[in-house]
Protein backbone atom coordinates (compact mmCIF):
# COMPACT_ATOMS: atom_id res chain seq x y z
CA UNK A 1 0.00 0.00 0.00
CA UNK A 2 0.91 3.86 -1.00
CA UNK A 3 0.74 6.96 1.24
CA UNK A 4 -0.63 9.45 -0.90
CA UNK A 5 -0.02 12.78 -0.89
CA UNK A 6 -2.31 14.84 -2.42
CA UNK A 7 -2.06 18.84 -2.78
CA UNK A 8 -5.21 20.52 -1.40
CA UNK A 9 -5.07 23.91 -3.35
CA UNK A 10 -5.87 21.89 -6.47
CA UNK A 11 -7.27 17.87 -5.52
CA UNK A 12 -4.05 16.45 -7.60
CA UNK A 13 -1.84 13.61 -6.35
CA UNK A 14 1.60 14.85 -5.92
CA UNK A 15 3.10 11.52 -5.50
CA UNK A 16 2.85 7.71 -3.73
CA UNK A 17 5.27 7.11 -1.25
CA UNK A 18 5.66 3.29 -0.72
CA UNK A 19 4.66 2.79 2.84
CA UNK A 20 7.25 0.89 5.40
CA UNK A 21 5.91 -2.94 6.19
CA UNK A 22 6.09 -3.99 9.55
CA UNK A 23 9.40 -6.02 9.19
CA UNK A 24 11.29 -2.98 7.71
CA UNK A 25 10.07 -0.62 10.28
CA UNK A 26 11.72 -2.84 13.04
CA UNK A 27 14.93 -3.34 10.82
CA UNK A 28 15.42 0.43 10.72
CA UNK A 29 14.51 0.48 14.93
CA UNK A 30 17.46 -1.64 15.23
CA UNK A 31 19.58 0.16 12.77
CA UNK A 32 18.81 3.78 14.49
CA UNK A 33 19.99 1.93 17.51
CA UNK A 34 23.30 1.28 16.54
CA UNK A 35 23.82 4.68 16.84
CA UNK A 36 22.59 5.80 20.24
CA UNK A 37 25.64 4.45 22.20
CA UNK A 38 28.02 7.12 21.08
CA UNK A 39 25.31 9.83 20.87
CA UNK A 40 24.58 9.09 24.40
CA UNK A 41 27.62 10.09 25.66
CA UNK A 42 29.00 12.96 23.34
CA UNK A 43 30.06 15.87 24.86
CA UNK A 44 28.15 19.25 25.10
CA UNK A 45 30.15 21.01 23.00
CA UNK A 46 29.80 18.70 20.05
CA UNK A 47 25.56 18.61 20.59
CA UNK A 48 25.23 22.02 20.67
CA UNK A 49 27.38 22.65 17.33
CA UNK A 50 25.37 19.95 15.60
CA UNK A 51 21.81 21.79 16.87
CA UNK A 52 23.82 24.84 15.48
CA UNK A 53 24.61 23.14 11.92
CA UNK A 54 20.70 21.90 11.68
CA UNK A 55 19.51 25.47 12.15
CA UNK A 56 21.88 26.57 9.33
CA UNK A 57 20.11 23.74 6.97
CA UNK A 58 17.19 24.91 7.99
CA UNK A 59 17.59 28.50 7.38
CA UNK A 60 19.10 27.26 3.78
CA UNK A 61 16.26 25.30 2.81
CA UNK A 62 13.74 27.49 4.03
CA UNK A 63 11.99 28.64 0.94
CA UNK A 64 11.80 25.18 -0.76
CA UNK A 65 10.50 23.78 3.05
CA UNK A 66 7.91 26.23 2.57
CA UNK A 67 6.57 25.50 -0.90
CA UNK A 68 6.81 21.79 -0.07
CA UNK A 69 4.51 22.59 3.50
CA UNK A 70 2.16 25.09 1.00
CA UNK A 71 1.99 21.77 -1.82
CA UNK A 72 1.27 19.05 0.88
CA UNK A 73 -0.76 20.66 3.17
CA UNK A 74 -2.00 24.21 1.90
CA UNK A 75 -0.04 26.35 4.08
CA UNK A 76 0.73 29.99 2.84
CA UNK A 77 4.43 30.52 1.77
CA UNK A 78 4.90 33.59 3.93
CA UNK A 79 3.43 31.24 7.27
CA UNK A 80 5.51 28.17 5.90
CA UNK A 81 8.96 30.13 6.06
CA UNK A 82 8.19 31.72 9.56
CA UNK A 83 7.63 28.19 10.60
CA UNK A 84 10.88 27.15 9.45
CA UNK A 85 12.43 29.73 11.26
CA UNK A 86 10.83 28.83 14.50
CA UNK A 87 12.62 25.52 13.63
CA UNK A 88 15.99 26.97 13.42
CA UNK A 89 15.67 28.88 17.01
CA UNK A 90 14.05 26.39 18.90
CA UNK A 91 17.27 24.39 17.33
CA UNK A 92 19.49 27.33 18.46
CA UNK A 93 17.58 27.85 22.03
CA UNK A 94 18.90 24.36 22.70
CA UNK A 95 22.33 24.40 21.16
CA UNK A 96 23.03 27.29 23.84
CA UNK A 97 20.89 26.34 27.20
CA UNK A 98 20.78 22.06 26.55
CA UNK A 99 23.75 21.65 28.73
CA UNK A 100 22.55 23.74 31.65
CA UNK A 101 18.77 22.23 31.66
CA UNK A 102 20.52 18.85 31.92
CA UNK A 103 23.57 19.82 34.60
CA UNK A 104 23.73 18.21 37.78
CA UNK A 105 21.76 20.14 40.18
CA UNK A 106 23.68 19.27 43.88
CA UNK A 107 20.95 19.08 46.85
CA UNK A 108 21.77 19.42 50.41
CA UNK A 109 20.63 16.73 52.44
CA UNK A 110 22.63 14.62 55.52
CA UNK A 111 24.74 12.95 52.59
CA UNK A 112 28.71 14.15 52.05
CA UNK A 113 27.19 14.96 48.81
CA UNK A 114 23.63 14.51 46.55
CA UNK A 115 22.78 15.52 44.11
CA UNK A 116 20.36 14.84 40.57
CA UNK A 117 21.44 14.17 37.40
CA UNK A 118 19.64 13.85 33.85
CA UNK A 119 20.42 11.13 31.68
CA UNK A 120 18.88 10.17 28.54
CA UNK A 121 16.36 7.27 28.43
CA UNK A 122 16.84 6.44 24.53
CA UNK A 123 14.71 5.65 21.56
CA UNK A 124 11.46 7.70 21.43
CA UNK A 125 8.60 7.61 19.20
CA UNK A 126 7.30 10.52 17.63
CA UNK A 127 3.65 10.57 16.49
CA UNK A 128 3.04 13.99 14.56
CA UNK A 129 0.25 15.87 13.18
CA UNK A 130 0.55 17.85 9.59
CA UNK A 131 -0.64 21.17 11.05
CA UNK A 132 3.03 22.23 11.50
CA UNK A 133 4.64 19.47 9.61
CA UNK A 134 8.30 20.77 10.86
CA UNK A 135 7.15 23.03 14.23
CA UNK A 136 5.68 20.04 15.84
CA UNK A 137 8.60 17.76 15.27
CA UNK A 138 11.48 19.75 15.93
CA UNK A 139 10.18 20.94 19.28
CA UNK A 140 10.31 17.80 20.25
CA UNK A 141 13.58 16.77 17.85
CA UNK A 142 15.77 19.42 19.15
CA UNK A 143 15.59 18.86 22.97
CA UNK A 144 15.52 14.76 22.71
CA UNK A 145 18.85 15.18 20.58
CA UNK A 146 20.17 17.98 23.02
CA UNK A 147 19.26 15.27 25.78
CA UNK A 148 21.25 12.35 24.38
CA UNK A 149 18.23 10.65 23.01
CA UNK A 150 17.38 9.04 19.66
CA UNK A 151 14.22 8.88 17.98
CA UNK A 152 11.89 7.35 15.25
CA UNK A 153 9.33 9.59 13.64
CA UNK A 154 5.48 8.44 12.67
CA UNK A 155 4.60 11.39 10.67
CA UNK A 156 0.69 12.12 10.06
CA UNK A 157 0.31 10.35 6.81
CA UNK A 158 -0.86 13.76 4.51
CA UNK A 159 2.94 14.93 4.77
CA UNK A 160 5.16 11.84 4.04
CA UNK A 161 7.72 14.45 1.69
CA UNK A 162 7.93 16.56 5.04
CA UNK A 163 8.53 13.70 7.36
CA UNK A 164 11.24 12.63 4.56
CA UNK A 165 12.45 16.06 4.40
CA UNK A 166 12.79 15.62 8.04
CA UNK A 167 14.86 12.92 8.46
CA UNK A 168 17.75 13.87 5.63
CA UNK A 169 17.91 17.58 7.31
CA UNK A 170 19.49 15.83 10.51
CA UNK A 171 21.59 13.83 8.47
CA UNK A 172 22.94 17.13 6.54
CA UNK A 173 23.45 18.71 10.09
CA UNK A 174 26.20 16.21 10.25
CA UNK A 175 24.46 14.26 13.54
CA UNK A 176 25.07 10.36 13.64
CA UNK A 177 23.44 8.43 11.10
CA UNK A 178 19.87 7.28 11.24
CA UNK A 179 20.23 8.89 15.20
CA UNK A 180 16.46 10.10 14.00
CA UNK A 181 14.49 8.12 11.09
CA UNK A 182 11.69 8.33 9.40
CA UNK A 183 9.08 5.59 9.62
CA UNK A 184 6.39 5.61 6.42
CA UNK A 185 3.78 3.85 8.07
CA UNK A 186 0.31 4.07 8.30
CA UNK A 187 -1.69 4.86 12.23
CA UNK A 188 -2.41 1.17 12.60
CA UNK A 189 0.89 0.05 12.75
CA UNK A 190 1.96 2.46 15.55
CA UNK A 191 0.83 -0.05 18.67
CA UNK A 192 3.68 -2.49 17.61
CA UNK A 193 6.03 0.21 17.37
CA UNK A 194 5.54 1.45 20.95
CA UNK A 195 5.13 -2.47 21.97
CA UNK A 196 9.07 -2.99 20.66
CA UNK A 197 11.56 -3.13 23.12
CA UNK A 198 14.15 -0.90 21.52
CA UNK A 199 11.35 2.04 21.91
CA UNK A 200 11.24 3.79 25.52
CA UNK A 201 8.69 6.30 24.99
CA UNK A 202 6.39 8.24 23.04
CA UNK A 203 5.52 11.49 22.32
CA UNK A 204 2.02 12.19 20.07
CA UNK A 205 0.86 15.63 18.64
CA UNK A 206 -2.87 15.47 17.82
CA UNK A 207 -6.03 14.37 18.27
CA UNK A 208 -7.38 13.29 21.79
CA UNK A 209 -9.13 10.38 20.53
CA UNK A 210 -5.32 9.45 18.56
CA UNK A 211 -4.02 9.94 22.09
CA UNK A 212 -6.29 8.14 24.19
CA UNK A 213 -5.19 5.17 21.78
CA UNK A 214 -1.56 5.47 21.76
CA UNK A 215 -1.37 6.36 25.95
CA UNK A 216 -3.65 3.16 26.02
CA UNK A 217 -0.87 0.67 24.13
CA UNK A 218 1.81 2.43 26.27
CA UNK A 219 0.29 1.79 29.25
CA UNK A 220 -0.17 -1.71 28.25
CA UNK A 221 3.47 -1.92 28.39
CA UNK A 222 4.57 0.70 31.28
CA UNK A 223 6.11 2.88 28.39
CA UNK A 224 5.52 6.64 29.21
CA UNK A 225 3.88 9.13 26.73
CA UNK A 226 3.76 12.92 26.35
CA UNK A 227 0.28 13.58 24.90
CA UNK A 228 0.24 17.03 22.96
CA UNK A 229 -4.23 16.95 21.99
CA UNK A 230 -6.86 19.17 20.75
CA UNK A 231 -7.72 22.21 22.00
CA UNK A 232 -10.82 24.92 22.27
CA UNK A 233 -8.69 27.92 23.43
CA UNK A 234 -11.39 30.64 25.22
CA UNK A 235 -10.05 34.19 24.73
CA UNK A 236 -12.19 36.77 27.55
CA UNK A 237 -12.72 40.06 26.43
CA UNK A 238 -13.75 42.32 29.04
CA UNK A 239 -15.97 45.41 29.16
CA UNK A 240 -12.66 47.17 29.79
CA UNK A 241 -10.51 45.97 26.76
CA UNK A 242 -8.88 47.74 24.38
CA UNK A 243 -11.30 46.18 21.30
CA UNK A 244 -8.84 47.42 18.51
CA UNK A 245 -5.93 45.62 20.08
CA UNK A 246 -8.50 42.08 21.09
CA UNK A 247 -10.08 42.30 18.15
CA UNK A 248 -6.83 42.17 16.29
CA UNK A 249 -5.00 39.43 18.59
CA UNK A 250 -7.96 37.46 18.05
CA UNK A 251 -8.19 37.24 14.17
CA UNK A 252 -4.55 36.86 14.10
CA UNK A 253 -5.42 33.49 16.36
CA UNK A 254 -8.32 32.00 14.39
CA UNK A 255 -6.60 32.67 11.48
CA UNK A 256 -3.47 31.36 11.50
CA UNK A 257 -2.07 28.32 9.75
CA UNK A 258 -5.56 28.89 8.06
CA UNK A 259 -7.22 28.36 10.92
CA UNK A 260 -5.54 24.54 11.89
CA UNK A 261 -4.27 25.41 15.38
CA UNK A 262 -4.24 23.73 18.94
CA UNK A 263 -3.65 27.12 20.17
CA UNK A 264 -6.08 28.76 18.02
CA UNK A 265 -8.56 31.34 19.92
CA UNK A 266 -11.85 29.73 19.15
CA UNK A 267 -14.00 30.62 21.30
CA UNK A 268 -14.52 34.36 22.08
CA UNK A 269 -16.35 34.99 25.01
CA UNK A 270 -17.54 38.72 25.30
CA UNK A 271 -19.29 40.56 27.98
CA UNK A 272 -23.20 41.24 26.75
CA UNK A 273 -22.37 45.71 26.91
CA UNK A 274 -19.93 45.18 24.43
CA UNK A 275 -20.53 42.12 22.45
CA UNK A 276 -22.04 44.61 19.57
CA UNK A 277 -19.15 46.46 19.41
CA UNK A 278 -16.53 43.97 19.24
CA UNK A 279 -18.47 41.71 16.75
CA UNK A 280 -18.41 44.24 14.04
CA UNK A 281 -14.47 45.03 14.87
CA UNK A 282 -13.84 41.22 14.60
CA UNK A 283 -15.82 40.75 11.40
CA UNK A 284 -14.18 43.77 9.57
CA UNK A 285 -10.41 42.11 10.08
CA UNK A 286 -11.63 38.44 9.51
CA UNK A 287 -13.26 39.34 6.09
CA UNK A 288 -10.27 41.71 5.13
CA UNK A 289 -8.23 37.99 5.06
CA UNK A 290 -7.32 36.84 1.63
CA UNK A 291 -8.22 33.61 1.00
CA UNK A 292 -6.64 31.62 -2.09
CA UNK A 293 -3.01 30.11 -3.05
CA UNK A 294 -0.79 29.07 -0.97
CA UNK A 295 2.06 29.49 -2.93
CA UNK A 296 1.09 33.62 -3.61
CA UNK A 297 3.14 35.48 -0.99
CA UNK A 298 -0.20 37.83 -0.42
CA UNK A 299 -2.41 34.95 1.16
CA UNK A 300 -3.72 35.02 4.35
CA UNK A 301 -5.52 32.08 4.01
CA UNK A 302 -4.59 28.86 2.53
CA UNK A 303 -6.84 25.88 2.03
CA UNK A 304 -7.43 23.33 4.93
CA UNK A 305 -5.21 20.14 4.96
CA UNK A 306 -7.33 17.52 3.46
CA UNK A 307 -11.13 17.80 2.05
CA UNK A 308 -12.48 15.23 4.40
CA UNK A 309 -11.46 17.64 7.08
CA UNK A 310 -12.91 20.52 5.23
CA UNK A 311 -16.21 18.42 4.76
CA UNK A 312 -16.41 17.69 8.93
CA UNK A 313 -15.34 21.13 9.53
CA UNK A 314 -18.66 22.60 7.18
CA UNK A 315 -21.13 20.03 8.96
CA UNK A 316 -20.01 21.34 12.72
CA UNK A 317 -20.95 24.86 11.14
CA UNK A 318 -24.00 23.43 9.88
CA UNK A 319 -24.93 22.16 13.04
CA UNK A 320 -24.56 24.50 15.11
CA UNK A 321 -26.51 26.40 12.83
CA UNK A 322 -29.27 23.90 13.33
CA UNK A 323 -29.07 24.31 17.20
CA UNK A 324 -29.69 28.33 16.64
CA UNK A 325 -26.33 29.73 15.86
CA UNK A 326 -26.33 32.49 13.77
CA UNK A 327 -23.67 32.86 10.80
CA UNK A 328 -22.54 36.11 10.02
CA UNK A 329 -19.59 35.56 7.71
CA UNK A 330 -18.62 32.61 5.26
CA UNK A 331 -19.95 29.14 6.26
CA UNK A 332 -20.36 28.12 2.11
CA UNK A 333 -18.12 25.37 0.87
CA UNK A 334 -16.04 27.23 -2.46
CA UNK A 335 -16.63 25.20 -5.81
CA UNK A 336 -14.26 23.05 -7.10
CA UNK A 337 -12.00 20.46 -6.25
CA UNK A 338 -9.71 21.61 -3.49
CA UNK A 339 -10.08 22.07 0.47
CA UNK A 340 -10.64 25.84 0.56
CA UNK A 341 -13.43 26.86 3.46
CA UNK A 342 -13.38 30.57 4.26
CA UNK A 343 -12.78 32.97 7.26
CA UNK A 344 -16.41 32.17 9.20
CA UNK A 345 -17.89 33.73 12.26
CA UNK A 346 -20.92 31.87 14.11
CA UNK A 347 -22.48 34.24 17.04
CA UNK A 348 -25.69 33.12 19.45
CA UNK A 349 -23.46 30.21 20.14
CA UNK A 350 -24.55 28.15 23.37
CA UNK A 351 -24.42 24.54 24.83
CA UNK A 352 -25.00 21.94 22.71
CA UNK A 353 -23.74 23.35 19.74
CA UNK A 354 -20.96 21.67 18.10
CA UNK A 355 -19.12 25.42 17.86
CA UNK A 356 -19.39 25.67 21.91
CA UNK A 357 -18.77 21.99 22.81
CA UNK A 358 -16.32 20.80 20.30
CA UNK A 359 -13.34 21.57 18.80
CA UNK A 360 -13.20 23.37 15.50
CA UNK A 361 -10.17 23.16 13.59
CA UNK A 362 -10.50 25.28 10.62
CA UNK A 363 -11.04 29.06 10.15
CA UNK A 364 -14.25 29.32 11.95
CA UNK A 365 -14.92 31.68 15.31
CA UNK A 366 -17.27 31.30 17.67
CA UNK A 367 -18.54 34.45 19.49
CA UNK A 368 -20.11 33.60 23.08
CA UNK A 369 -22.24 36.16 24.78
CA UNK A 370 -21.47 36.44 28.94
CA UNK A 371 -23.61 38.36 31.10
CA UNK A 372 -20.35 39.75 33.18
CA UNK A 373 -17.04 38.58 33.75
CA UNK A 374 -18.09 36.13 36.49
CA UNK A 375 -19.58 33.94 33.65
CA UNK A 376 -17.07 34.83 31.09
CA UNK A 377 -14.81 32.65 33.43
CA UNK A 378 -17.49 30.32 34.09
CA UNK A 379 -17.95 29.98 30.06
CA UNK A 380 -14.34 29.29 29.17
CA UNK A 381 -13.39 27.04 31.76
CA UNK A 382 -16.76 24.72 30.56
CA UNK A 383 -14.95 22.30 28.25
CA UNK A 384 -12.97 19.13 27.97
CA UNK A 385 -10.22 20.97 27.03
CA UNK A 386 -7.64 22.72 28.71
CA UNK A 387 -4.68 23.94 26.25
CA UNK A 388 -4.54 27.90 26.07
CA UNK A 389 -6.10 30.96 27.11
CA UNK A 390 -6.34 34.38 26.82
CA UNK A 391 -8.12 37.68 28.84
CA UNK A 392 -8.16 41.02 27.20
CA UNK A 393 -8.41 44.19 29.76
CA UNK A 394 -6.65 47.11 30.79
CA UNK A 395 -6.62 46.38 34.07
CA UNK A 396 -3.69 44.25 33.99
CA UNK A 397 -3.48 43.36 37.29
CA UNK A 398 -6.70 41.70 37.37
CA UNK A 399 -5.90 40.45 33.92
CA UNK A 400 -3.50 38.53 36.00
CA UNK A 401 -5.70 37.76 38.34
CA UNK A 402 -7.55 35.64 35.63
CA UNK A 403 -4.86 34.29 34.02
CA UNK A 404 -2.93 33.23 37.14
CA UNK A 405 -5.79 31.62 38.77
CA UNK A 406 -9.42 31.67 37.48
CA UNK A 407 -8.52 29.96 33.32
CA UNK A 408 -8.28 26.24 33.38
CA UNK A 409 -5.43 25.96 31.22
CA UNK A 410 -1.56 24.44 30.47
CA UNK A 411 -0.59 28.24 29.68
CA UNK A 412 -2.67 32.24 29.79
CA UNK A 413 -2.04 35.02 28.41
CA UNK A 414 -3.51 38.75 29.13
CA UNK A 415 -3.72 41.11 26.39
CA UNK A 416 -1.92 38.62 23.84
CA UNK A 417 -2.92 35.95 21.62
CA UNK A 418 -1.62 32.07 22.54
CA UNK A 419 1.80 31.13 21.36
CA UNK A 420 4.54 28.38 21.88
CA UNK A 421 7.90 29.71 22.64
CA UNK A 422 11.29 27.31 22.91
CA UNK A 423 11.84 29.21 26.22
CA UNK A 424 8.52 28.43 27.87
CA UNK A 425 6.89 25.06 28.71
CA UNK A 426 3.95 24.32 26.42
CA UNK A 427 0.93 21.70 27.42
CA UNK A 428 -2.31 20.80 28.11
CA UNK A 429 -4.68 20.37 31.22
CA UNK A 430 -7.81 18.37 30.73
CA UNK A 431 -8.15 16.39 27.85
CA UNK A 432 -5.74 18.72 26.32
CA UNK A 433 -3.20 16.13 27.12
CA UNK A 434 -0.44 16.13 29.46
CA UNK A 435 3.34 16.33 29.47
CA UNK A 436 5.13 19.51 28.80
CA UNK A 437 7.52 20.49 25.69
CA UNK A 438 10.13 23.02 25.71
CA UNK A 439 12.01 24.85 27.71
CA UNK A 440 14.16 22.87 30.63
CA UNK A 441 10.77 21.00 31.50
CA UNK A 442 10.13 19.48 27.82
CA UNK A 443 13.91 18.22 27.76
CA UNK A 444 13.51 16.27 31.20
CA UNK A 445 9.94 14.73 29.98
CA UNK A 446 12.18 11.82 28.10
CA UNK A 447 15.31 11.70 30.57
CA UNK A 448 15.81 9.32 33.80
CA UNK A 449 16.13 12.09 36.45
CA UNK A 450 18.61 10.25 38.94
CA UNK A 451 19.01 10.71 42.17
CA UNK A 452 22.92 10.38 43.53
CA UNK A 453 23.49 9.76 47.33
CA UNK A 454 26.97 9.76 48.71
CA UNK A 455 27.20 9.10 52.54
P1 LIG B 1 -4.69 13.00 14.28
O1 LIG B 1 -5.63 12.52 13.28
O2 LIG B 1 -4.86 12.61 15.68
O3 LIG B 1 -3.23 12.58 13.78
C1 LIG B 1 -2.04 12.89 14.51
C2 LIG B 1 -1.05 11.77 14.33
O4 LIG B 1 -1.54 10.61 15.01
C3 LIG B 1 -0.87 11.34 12.87
O5 LIG B 1 0.46 10.96 12.67
C4 LIG B 1 -1.81 10.15 12.74
O6 LIG B 1 -1.45 9.25 11.71
C5 LIG B 1 -1.64 9.51 14.10
N1 LIG B 1 -2.78 8.70 14.53
C6 LIG B 1 -4.08 8.93 14.30
N2 LIG B 1 -4.83 7.97 14.87
C7 LIG B 1 -3.98 7.12 15.48
C8 LIG B 1 -4.14 5.92 16.23
N3 LIG B 1 -5.33 5.41 16.49
N4 LIG B 1 -3.04 5.30 16.69
C9 LIG B 1 -1.82 5.81 16.45
N5 LIG B 1 -1.60 6.94 15.74
C10 LIG B 1 -2.66 7.60 15.28
O7 LIG B 1 -4.62 14.59 14.32
P2 LIG B 1 -4.46 15.58 13.11
O8 LIG B 1 -5.72 15.62 12.35
O9 LIG B 1 -3.20 15.27 12.34
O10 LIG B 1 -4.22 16.94 13.89
C11 LIG B 1 -5.25 17.71 14.39
C12 LIG B 1 -5.41 17.56 15.88
O11 LIG B 1 -4.15 17.71 16.52
C13 LIG B 1 -6.27 18.63 16.47
O12 LIG B 1 -7.12 18.07 17.43
C14 LIG B 1 -5.27 19.57 17.11
O13 LIG B 1 -5.80 20.39 18.12
C15 LIG B 1 -4.25 18.64 17.59
N6 LIG B 1 -2.97 19.31 17.81
C16 LIG B 1 -2.54 19.50 19.08
C17 LIG B 1 -1.37 20.19 19.30
C18 LIG B 1 -0.85 20.46 20.69
O14 LIG B 1 0.28 20.89 20.83
N7 LIG B 1 -1.62 20.23 21.74
C19 LIG B 1 -0.64 20.69 18.22
C20 LIG B 1 -1.13 20.46 16.93
C21 LIG B 1 -2.29 19.76 16.74
P3 LIG B 1 -2.25 9.25 10.31
O15 LIG B 1 -2.06 10.58 9.69
O16 LIG B 1 -1.59 8.15 9.56
O17 LIG B 1 -3.68 8.97 10.65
Amino acid sequence: MGIVSINPATGEEIKVYNELSLDDSFQKLALVNQSWKAWRNSRADERGSLLRNMAAVLRKRKKELAVLMANEMGKPVTQGEAEIEKCAVCCEYYAEYGAQHRADRLVTTEASKSYVSFQPIGMILAVMPWNFPFWQVFRFLAPALSAGNYGVLKHASNVPGCALAIEEIVNQAGFPKNIFSTLLIGAEHVAKIIQHPLVKAVTLTGSTNAGIRVATTAASVLKKTVLELGGSDAYVILVDADLELAAESCVESRLINSGQSCIAGKRFIVEKSIVEEFTALFRKKMQAKRMGDPLDANTDVGPQARADLRDELHSQVLHSIEKGAKCILGGKVPAGDNAFYPPTILTSVTPGMPAYDDELFGPVASIITAEDEQDAIRIANDTVFGLGSAVFTKDIAKGERIAATKLQAGSSYVNHRVLSDPRLPFGGIKTSGYGRELGDFGMHEFMNIKTIYIR
